[in-house]
């Protein structure tokens, strides 16, 4: 089908050439083999299914998790011609069913589907009915329990594929690349590894930037004078810090827009256009903001707090750039940050054992913020894409950047090692840091700990220095942490070497963090609570709480 699909590709859509990894998920699907594409964000991945799906008789099923990309895909297909619609809750009882009349008729090449259609008898006795050329599973992660954004109604859609008489082939497509998410795919939908597709990771023309110790909205209002027509996202944590930065930012005469759960779908929806159409030159949103968004010439994403994993970053980060230029992902840390995503674990209705892989998911993004290496790598080699994270230096990164002062700590670390050693890799970062600073606490004298002989070693430092460097010893992995919402710390093996003496610990200078403002701490705080009482309200549950409005439909069953 190779020349078949290179016609398609060049008359229907006019591009010259594939993208990596389109021709050899292509050729896969025209063999009839199950395949999963896994594909960065901006990769090309709706190609993949979509030239099969015009090349081969019958009609396409796509199943896609959110109604905006339904029709933002269905309107580009129209665009070039090609017969396509959709079904969703979205559409009156009697639009549904002229387009399933039509859909039965045999008039389009591709039907996008929400999820939940599947469990509708009238669509199913139309798919019934009709030939069908393949059926994909557009962000496929969403089958996964493991993956970020779990909607448990994209896994009920297999016993429901069942009853129809001939599926050909299926394709999964997906940016998650964690093994988790892949091997559950791949399970689910009967992939062979042959048959699964993955390009590399790397997107080259992003440079990735965490920001520490920085008030944040003087760092993005310097940030924002700087690249004043440039397009970007700030995504925040909350809906009320939202709010507050879009604001600010217009009375400082930036233009922009806002997006978040909390607002009616028009406004979501003029936000969104006025954006794309580069009306607005920021959009200040959470994370309810972007899943589908194609827009090409977006030059920077800030996210105003550290996110609750890396996948979820890689993911929002990589809405830059799409157009292949230069862009930046800037990452404003602050320690609070952590507490917030640990009390949104928290308050989630997760079951332990997933609350345990949400922890371990933001230990690694933690770890992230505190490394020392190149931060593409660590981001690479988190997705296990060996090849890229292998290369170690990116040299545009600002850890990368950052190289030129280096200390050696392996003094410091040695205490550190040791300490945990001697508190029986029974304790966390923050009982660690006590101890070692000497710390008067009253739980520090009930586990009788200042009688260790690490009992006040590094008093010279603040015990916000002091924890710094254990997460960086953390990050660097020399120390491992249990999972938990309250993570021992242990000694990995090879810090014996360090202990020995035989290893040096260098930390390139980063800056020790100021102490937080604390008008940041006191929005915080008051997010905090206008989330504790949304939650208790038992209104909408935030979007960022996963899995959590999906085990709640679970419970009320
Ligand atoms: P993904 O779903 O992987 O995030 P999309 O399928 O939305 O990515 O594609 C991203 C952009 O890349 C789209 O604008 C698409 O038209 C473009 N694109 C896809 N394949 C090619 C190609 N072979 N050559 C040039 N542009 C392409
Ligand atoms: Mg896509």
């Amino acid at each position: 089908m190779t020349k078949q699909a290179e016609q398609i590709l060049q008359t229907y859509f006019g591009y010259q050439t594939f993208r990596a990894g389109q021709k050899q998920t292509i050729d896969h699907i025209s063999e009839r083999h199950n395949t999963l594409a896994v594909m960065p964000t901006g990769g090309g991945k709706s190609l993949c299914y979509q030239i099969p799906g015009m090349a081969l008789d019958g009609t396409a099923i796509i199943i896609s998790p959110l109604i905006s990309l339904m029709k933002d895909q269905v309107d580009a297909l129209q665009a070039l011609g090609i017969p396509a619609t959709y079904i969703n809750s979205s559409l009156t009882p009697g639009e549904q069913q002229t387009r399933l009349n039509d859909i039965k008729s045999g008039k389009y090449k591709f039907v996008y589907a929400a999820p939940e259609r599947f469990e509708s008898s009238s669509f199913m006795s139309v798919m019934k009915r009709i030939p069908i050329s393949l059926i994909a599973f557009d962000e496929a992660h969403c089958i996964s329990q493991w993956g970020h954004d779990f909607r448990p109604s994209y896994r009920s859609i297999i016993p429901n594929l069942s009853q129809l008489p001939d599926i050909p082939v299926t394709v999964a497509l997906t940016a998650t690349a964690t093994t988790d998410v892949i091997s559950d795919i791949q399970g689910l939908l009967d992939i062979q590894n042959d048959h699964i597709v993955k390009t590399g990771f790397e997107r080259a023309n992003l440079s990735f930037h965490v920001v520490k110790g920085k008030d944040k909205p003087t760092y993005i209002r310097s940030f924002m004078a700087e690249h004043r027509d440039e397009s970007g996202i700030i995504y925040t944590a909350t809906r009320k810090q939202a709010d507050a930065l879009c604001e600010q930012l217009r009375k400082r005469g930036f233009s922009a827009a806002k997006y978040h759960a909390g607002l009616s779908e028009n406004e979501r929806k003029e936000a969104q256009t006025a954006f794309i159409h580069d009306e607005k030159t920021v959009m200040v949103a959470t994370n309810a903001f972007g899943m589908g968004i194609d827009k090409s010439n977006v030059r920077f994403i800030i996210h105003y707090a550290m996110p609750m994993s890396i996948e979820s970053y890689y993911q929002e980060a990589g809405r830059a750039g799409r157009d292949g230029e230069h862009s930046d992902c800037i990452l404003l840390f602050s320690p609070q940050d952590v507490q917030l995503q640990k009390f949104l674990i928290e308050q989630s209705f997760m079951d332990e054992g997933s609350k345990q892989n949400e922890y371990r998911k933001l230990q690694a993004m933690m770890n992230y913020c505190h490394t020392h290496g190149c931060l593409t790598s660590s981001i690479l080699a988190y997705f296990n894409d060996k090849e890229a994270a292998s290369k170690s230096s990116c040299g545009h990164c600002s850890n990368c950047l950052n190289r030129q002062n280096r200390v050696d700590i392996t003094e410091e670390a040695q205490m550190i090692l040791s300490c945990v050693k001697r508190m029986d890799e029974r304790f966390g970062v923050s009982m660690t840091a006590k101890v070692l600073k000497g710390s008067k606490s009253s739980r520090i004298q009930q586990f009788g700990l200042h009688r260790l002989s690490t009992y006040g070693l590094l008093s010279a430092y603040t015990e916000k220095e002091i924890t710094e460097r254990i997460q960086f010893l953390v990050a660097e992995k020399w120390l491992a942490t249990a999972d938990g919402k309250f993570p021992t710390l242990k000694l990995n093996q090879n810090a014996a070497d360090v202990l020995k003496g035989k290893e040096t610990v260098w930390m390139y200078t980063t800056p020790i963090p100021a102490s937080e403002p604390e008008d940041y701490q006191k929005e915080l705080f008051e997010s905090l609570r206008e989330l504790r009482k949304r939650m208790a309200d038992e209104q909408a549950v935030p979007p960022y709480v996963l899995f959590s409005d999906a085990t709640l439909k679970e419970l009320s069953r």
